[in-house]
């Protein structure tokens, strides 16, 4: 019975490891029954129940509908409030002070104030909505109002959120989404084969719903996503995208990401993190590529890190399979340049699902750098320091963090305390440091006038040369020495005063990347 229900059951035959995983696997079977609360315990809050109630007033019918009635039967705080009515769009705008045109399928925007904190916000309210033809996989070719709530309640996505409450407790529920409530289970309203061909969005969204109720996807619901995945690559990045991030904010974004490479979706998603499934890694580690990835995430969920940490634990070794080779001196596997062959593909994946450009930035820093707290050899301050310019001050504890999920998932005890509160000790000393160009006791107008010279690329590369000086010795950044060495540095040829302004690193990793290059134009990346 087990094995035709979307939950991890099966899995085994893709992901080798997980099948040791019983433990693992029993955690997230979800057969058993919670018990909801009780509609009449339920709380809505006094804005909601007024928007509601003054509809009614002018002989309207007004439910509470979607997500915030399924969450208040799961006994989970509502995240938005929506109301469906028989009012059209016109006569919602007339029944209220203060509304706006919230999109093209007639839903009003309600703005009300809690009188108790004086906060504003926004209740949808959605006329009855009875959808045409979906001849793209995405939005209906024509949208009805004036319907019945039950033709309303039809073309909404999946049972659980189907069901319309009238206050103070009176619910409809003609496909019977609290049976699926109590069954912790995900199921279309109607045949899922239509439902996913009219908008393949909301197969991602049964994943992303799941994952944040603790829920299963029904058998024939799953089959048909499985058979309807390649459509998910119709959608907008945008779409696409927010359920991404849900199911990544999610408690248990490493099931999402299993479900949706069971469910043939991951491959339209991020094609790149199924590379890593079978990837066997060197003697440090028991899993594969894959679950090692899935299992810093997890760990980086638990912990309730925000989006650019768990983003960054995910995608950490997402260089890993495009680097690896074997050595035959060590015996083992390497993966030598995966740190900058995965801050490329992260970059690439990000783009492609329409990230922001400052996010995407972050991650595919904290991805490049992500090993240099796993050298304990290397943390020096000056180390430290530089570590600090690269990835920004802001960051330095986001890649901490990413350290330790990424111990946590190769199966390896947490760093020890002491360590730990070394590393950091050594962060907050070199805060205090110049560690920018900004930051230095010289600017470029003042070398200019020192000089005497015209502004040119001369100038940039003897602050970055002094930078290297400083970031090496804080003491060292006073103006009496930094314009003493700015002249000496003048005095140098271009080329060996380019070199200087490069720490000895980066010049490391033009080589590294030359001898990567070969590799990154194999797996596309540019
Ligand atoms: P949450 O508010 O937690 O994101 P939700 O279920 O309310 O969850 P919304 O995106 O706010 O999700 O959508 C509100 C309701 O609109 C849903 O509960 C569902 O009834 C309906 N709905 C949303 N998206 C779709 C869709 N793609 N197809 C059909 N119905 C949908
Ligand atoms: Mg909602």
């Amino acid at each position: 019975m087990f094995n035709t229900a979307w939950n991890l059951t099966g899995h085994e035959t893709k992901l080798k490891s997980y099948a040791k995983l019983g433990e693992f696997q029993k955690r997230y079977y979800n057969i058993g029954v919670k018990k909801t609360e009780d509609s009449a315990k339920l709380s809505v809050p006094k804005e909601v129940a007024e928007v509601a109630r003054t509809l009614e007033n002018k002989g309207f019918q007004a439910y509470l509908i979607g997500g915030c009635v399924r969450d208040l039967l799961v006994g989970r705080r509502p995240k938005d409030w929506d109301i469906t009515t028989n009012a059209k769009p016109e006569e919602i705008v007339a029944s209220f002070p203060n509304t706006f045109y919230e999109n093209d399928y007639g839903t009003v925007g309600v703005v009300t104030e809690n009188t108790d904190d004086e906060t504003l916000k926004v209740i949808e309210v959605t006329p009855y909505r009875l959808e045409g033809n979906y001849s793209d996989k995405r939005r209906p070719d024509s949208v009805t109002w004036g319907a019945k709530l039950e033709d309303d309640l039809k073309r909404r996505d999946f049972t659980i959120n189907a069901i319309a409450l009238k206050l103070p407790g009176d619910i409809v529920d003609i496909f019977s989404g609290q049976i699926d409530i109590k069954k912790k289970t995900i199921q279309t309203v109607g045949d899922p084969e239509s439902r996913f061909s009219e908008d393949a969005l909301r197969m991602l969204r049964a994943v992303r719903i799941a994952v944040e109720l603790d829920f299963t996807i029904d058998s024939t619901t799953g089959d048909a996503i499985a058979l309807n995945a390649k459509h998910i690559k119709e959608m907008a990045a945008e779409r696409i995208r927010d359920e991404f991030i849900r199911i990544i904010m999610s408690p248990r974004p490493h099931i999402g990401l299993i479900l949706s490479q069971k469910l043939g979706l991951l491959k339209y998603i991020a094609p790149e993190l199924e590379e890593g499934i079978g990837v066997a890694q060197n003697k440090a580690h028991s899993f594969d590529v894959f679950e090692h990835m899935l299992r810093t995430i997890e760990h980086a969920a638990k912990k309730e890190f925000p989006l650019e940490t768990r983003l960054s634990a995910l995608l950490h070794d997402i260089g890993k399979p495009a680097t690896r080779r074997w050595s035959e001196e060590k015996k083992d596997w390497t993966f030598y340049g995966h740190d900058v062959v995965g801050a490329k593909i992260a970059a690439k994946i990000m783009a492609r699902l329409a990230f922001p450009r400052k996010m995407t930035d972050i991650v595919t820093t904290l991805v490049r750098w992500h090993m240099f707290f796993s050298d304990t050899e290397q943390i020096t301050h000056s180390a430290v320091r530089r570590i600090v310019n690269r990835v920004g001050k802001e960051h330095v504890w986001n890649l901490m963090d990413v350290r330790a999920c990424d111990r946590i998932g190769t199966g390896r005890p947490k760093e020890s305390p002491y360590r730990l509160r070394k590393y950091h000790s050594m962060i907050d000393e070199v805060m205090r440091d110049p560690l920018s160009v900004g930051m230095l006791k010289i600017n470029g107008g003042r070398i200019l006038e020192l000089t005497k010279t015209a502004p040119g690329p001369k100038i940039g590369h003897i602050l970055h040369a002094l930078l290297e000086e400083v970031l090496d010795d804080p003491a060292k950044n006073t103006a009496d020495y930094l314009e003493k060495m700015a002249l000496e540095l003048y005095a140098l040829p271009e080329k060996e005063l380019e070199k200087r302004g490069k720490s000895a690193k980066e010049s490391k990793e033009k080589e590294e990347e030359k001898t990567l290059q070969a590799i990154r134009k194999r797996h596309w990346v540019s």
